[in-house]
Order: C-alpha cells, then structure tokens, then sequence
C-alpha cells in the first residue's frame, strides 16, 4: 500500500533505517515527532524475555542479536539478527507486550528508540508504516526457518563463516569486542568446538586468528566456504523488502572486520 509522497531526497539520504526509509513523508513526520536517538551499547538487553517492551527500536548502525535462552539458564542460542533493515519490538506491532526471545546488541551502533504506547497509536496513524512492518514480519519469519535448517544441516565451519559475513555485513566499527565464549553461544555450541572450526577458516586462509581477534582476510572465500543460508536470507529480505533495503555497510569494505 503506497499513500502519500515518499522521503524526499534529503531525508532518505539522512535517515539509515530501511523501514523508516519506507515510510511516506506524512508517516515519517509523525513517527519521527516521537522519536529519539539513543546509542547501542554491546551486551545490551534491549528486550528481556516475557517483560513488558518500554520501546520499539529502529537500528541505524550496529546489529542486535535474537537469541533464545534455555531455562537451565546457561545454554543460549542466537536464533536471528536484527540490522538497520529491521525492528526491536516486532511484537508491539502485533498487540502483546511482551515476547519469549532476548534481544541484545552484538555490534554497537545507534537505533531510533520510541515509547512503546506511542508506537502503538503510531501503527494504527500511519498505514505506510503497517505496510512496512507486515512485509518485514514475513521477512523475519522466514528468516527464523532458514536458521532452523541451519543449525541442523550445515556444519560448524559453515555457520561460523555465515556468522562472520553477517556480522561484516552490519559493521561500521573496525573492531568488535568478542569472545569465542560468546560466538560459541551464538552457535549453540562449545566453546571448543569454535576454536576448531576458527582454525580451519584459518588453515583455509580465509580468516587470521590471534589472541581472541579474528580479521577476516578473504571476504570471497569466506562466501563460498559459508552455507547457503548466508545467501538466501539476504535474498529474501531483498525480495521482501527489495524497494527500500540499503547495502550492507559500505563503510566496512576493503579492511579486515577484527572480532577482540
Ligand atoms: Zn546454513
């Protein structure tokens, strides 16, 4: 559904969220008299599971992480990510408060951050903004099935790969603050079998492995050791969400991504 005149140029230039990017310029008037930018700062819980949302983000830099916790309360999984082509808060859309899945941020940036009640009255104000957020709905839906295939047909070495060009893919920083305790969280495994899958990308010249810091030195060759879910998901966002989807970070091209 199109209504209204689309951002103009300036506007479009300035705003780095795509589905805000979506938005007529009446409908992003409205949601932006609502909203402020706040920082992402790594680690953070955005959304706590079952908790009642304060906020609804929209990320302009960095990437949040979707992950579920297991009620043994040590075991987690990364199970999607959220860039600055998505939302924090989805729920809201839907009418609940609240949702089973943490979101923390995995990579720093910046998101514009708006109150949850004024959100709610925003959705129903600006039908641009209903159309957008149905279309990335699906988006994430699918995205969640792909990454349920994933974590049972490809092989550590390939998810880490895909893990890796993901994270490039949403980074502006050069460097990232990360254990391999935590990308073993990420995955859903043991922190020694990342080590052995980070050599092996090693070993294969794609990635070079010192003291807890990865860089990537082979972004081509990570693509073709990487599964095929890499791929697809972006192709289906951009399916979905084609007309307004921006490139991965241009600001990260050309220079090693270094994971601490
Ligand atoms: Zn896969």
């Amino acid at each position: 559904m199109e209504t209204g005149p689309k951002l103009d140029h300036s506007e479009a230039a300035l705003e780095r969220n795509s589905l805000l990017r979506a938005l007529s310029a009446e409908d992003y008037a409205k949601v932006m008299e609502h909203a402020i930018t706040v920082p992402l700062r790594p680690r953070q819980d955005l959304v706590e599971p079952g908790e009642a949302m304060r906020y609804a983000w929209f990320p302009q830099r960095g990437m949040l992480s979707l992950v579920n916790d297991m009620k043994d309360g040590k075991t987690s999984i990364e199970v999607g990510v959220i860039g600055r082509e998505g939302i924090a808060g989805l729920a809201l859309f839907h009418g609940r408060e609240t949702q089973p899945m943490r979101i923390l941020v995995q990579v720093a940036g910046e998101a514009k951050r708006i109150p949850a009640d004024a959100f709610k009255a925003l959705i129903r104000q600006t039908p641009t903004l209903r159309d957008v957020l149905h279309r990335y709905t699906l988006a994430l839906l699918n995205q969640a099935g792909q990454q349920v295939a994933c974590n049972r047909l490809h092989s550590l070495e390939q998810r880490c790969a895909k893990w890796l060009l993901t994270t490039h893919d949403h980074m502006d920083a050069q460097e990232l603050p990360l254990t391999q305790e935590f990308l073993a969280i990420m995955l859903g495994v043991r922190r020694p079998g990342v080590t052995v899958a980070a050599q092996a990308l090693q070993d294969a010249g794609l990635i070079s492995y010192r003291r807890g810091r990865i860089t990537i030195t082979d972004r081509h060759g990570l693509e073709q050791i990487a599964c095929e879910c890499y791929g697809r998901i972006r192709e289906d966002y951009e399916h979905l969400l084609g007309d307004v989807m921006i490139p991965p970070s241009t600001a990260s091209e050309g220079r090693p991504l270094q994971v601490a």
